[in-house]
């Protein structure tokens, strides 16, 4: 594959229509890429089969060209990948960094809330912190249990580390209170505030972090061009990069755009769908304003 000084990509899932936030993340990031003279990919996250629909992904398909945007063909689906999570997964198990876990999301806040009670657990970008209840689990087997969720022992992979002073990322946009420059953070954040991840959910045989990561890599993105969203999960992409002996992208973490009452616009609420908008005749340049791009 070839590797240019700027690549970045646009990785919707087929769940829903794109609406407005789509629109921007994506223009956003063609213009980048043009203005650099680099590439502009499109990467479809179908991992979640239960969810991924055919035609979302052609809405999706017509809905990008509608924009302006072109991208080379062919677009990956992360539903074509299974084989590289499953040896990335069946890596971190022979290392003994990644434990099956049982609990759902009750157990999981029962144990969290369980020490002090009337404290409310502590959340971060994968969710509740995990209380550890399967942590303990005795690696005999070579082989990973074939559908069970699978977390990363956070502690266990910092150890394997080496436990660095701090990782980093390079933010060339800005994250929700304004970060932006060298991020870094420390092992102990992770583990504190982040906790035992999930790597692989039952019957997925990865997650978003995981695929995120080894697709990053595997199409040679250089930047990264998201919403602020997910600025806290990148600390999650920064560690699983290093335990895979992967190159960290630069990010560039953008605005989010809300709807007329400041809501963050989500796929169920189609009311902000770029099909709308062009269905009722707003131009390329109308959606560009609409969402603060230059024409
Ligand atoms: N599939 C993710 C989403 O639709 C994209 C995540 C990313 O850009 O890393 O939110």
């Amino acid at each position: 594959m070839k590797r240019d000084d700027f690549r970045t990509r646009f990785a919707p899932s087929p769940t829903g229509p794109l609406h407005l936030g789509h629109a921007y993340s994506a223009m956003l990031a063609h213009d980048l890429a043009t203005s650099a003279g680099g590439a502009f990919l499109l990467r479809i996250e179908d991992i979640d089969q239960s969810r991924a629909r055919k035609e979302w992904e052609d809405w999706i398909f017509r809905d990008l060209k509608a924009l302006g945007l072109s991208w080379p063909e062919p677009v990956l689906r992360q539903s074509e990948r299974s084989h590289a999570y499953r040896e990335a997964i069946q890596d971190l198990w022979n290392r003994q960094l990644i434990f099956p876990c049982t609990c759902n999301r009750r157990d999981i806040l029962a144990a969290a809330s369980a020490p002090q009670e009337g404290v409310d657990p502590t959340v971060g970008p994968d969710g509740v912190v995990y209380p550890g209840t399967c942590r303990n689990y005795q690696h005999g087997q070579f082989r990973v249990p074939p559908v069970a969720t699978l977390r990363l022992d956070m502690r266990k992979a910092m150890k394997s580390l080496g436990n660095p002073t701090t990782f980093s990322f390079q933010e060339q946009g800005q994250g929700p209170n304004g970060e932006s420059g060298l991020i870094a953070f420390t092992p102990d954040e992770i583990i504190d505030q982040i906790g035992d991840i999930v790597v692989a959910r039952a019957g997925m045989g990865t997650s978003y972090h995981l695929s995120v990561v080894l697709d990053d890599a595997f199409q040679g993105i250089t930047h990264v061009v998201r919403g602020q969203d997910l600025f806290e999960a990148t600390k999650i992409h920064v560690v699983l990069q290093k335990l895979f002996d992967l190159p960290t992208p630069v990010y560039h973490h953008h605005r989010l755009i809300r709807d007329a009452q400041g809501k963050r616009l989500a796929k169920r609420h189609d009311a902000e769908a770029i099909r709308k908008y062009l269905d009722h005749g707003a131009t390329v340049d109308d959606i560009r304003q609409r969402v603060g791009l230059r024409p």
